[in-house]
């Protein structure tokens, strides 16, 4: 394992400036590969079982539907659990404690993405889901695999100097933004703003205070990350 997570450093993502630039960094990274991997393996799984029929489409369909809350509730229950309780510690040591450092650098590739330790533990168990049970639910795992890539992609890159062009990619940029240097508690879409629009979770910047954890130098880097950007400095001031 510790071959396939080496500790590093690896650098900031901000030093991240073009598209292409991104990627060979998502690619040359020794994280992301492990996803990709674990989910060429479940999707290998699944093929085997036999061809993709009607009935996989429309699971395909609904787990694409599903995605955004998943993402959603992920985030909000085990990315942002705090120790206290069994099920909050248990989440803080599976997954909470790797957000939080997340969280106190975000720019930081070190503690960016998934950690090869979890990865290799689902695709153990989606690998065993794809190769016995019905080959519907196998589908689902090669979605769920297919989420988390879409999820570590879109994280990394938000996270980037790449300047957003697109208005939906703008939106999930500035929405995470927010989650970092406005309040944890919101904007908690990240490949998809559709949960939060939902939920209640995606007010404007202005109407949710600042939380204590979003406060300082974090603010100022969020700022000036919004002016090269090319925010306007309405939206600067309400990052
Ligand atoms: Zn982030
Ligand atoms: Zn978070």
């Amino acid at each position: 394992m510790a071959r396939l997570d080496r500790p590093g450093p690896h650098g900031s993502a901000a030093e991240v400036r073009t598209l292409p630039a991104a990627l060979r960094r998502f690619l040359s990274h020794p994280r992301p590969p492990v996803l990709i991997g674990a989910v060429s393996a479940v999707a290998a799984a699944r093929s085997a079982r036999g061809p993709i029929r009607r009935r996989d489409v429309g699971t395909a369909a609904a787990c694409l539907c599903a995605q955004p809350f998943v993402e959603w509730a992920v985030h909000r229950f085990l990315l942002h659990a705090r120790p206290g309780g069994p099920l909050g510690s248990v989440g803080y040591q599976l997954a909470g404690f790797g957000h939080e450092l997340h969280h106190r650098d975000p720019a930081n590739l070190d503690t960016m993405f998934l950690r090869p330790r979890e990865v290799t533990a689902g695709a153990a168990a989606a690998v065993t889901v794809a190769a016995v049970a019905p080959p519907a639910v196998g589908t689902v795992a090669v979605c769920v695999g297919l989420g988390a890539l879409a999820y570590d992609w879109t994280h990394f890159l938000i996270h980037t100097s790449v300047r957003p062009s697109h208005r939906y990619y703008r939106r999930l940029w500035h929405g995470h933004r927010l989650h970092h240097y406005r309040n944890e508690r919101y904007w908690l879409g990240v490949t998809s703003p559709v949960a939060d629009i939902m939920l209640g979770t995606s007010p404007t910047g202005a109407e949710v205070p600042v939380s204590p954890t979003a406060t300082g130098a974090a603010r100022a880097a969020a700022r000036a990350a919004a002016r090269a950007a090319g925010e306007t400095e309405e939206a600067v001031r309400r990052t």
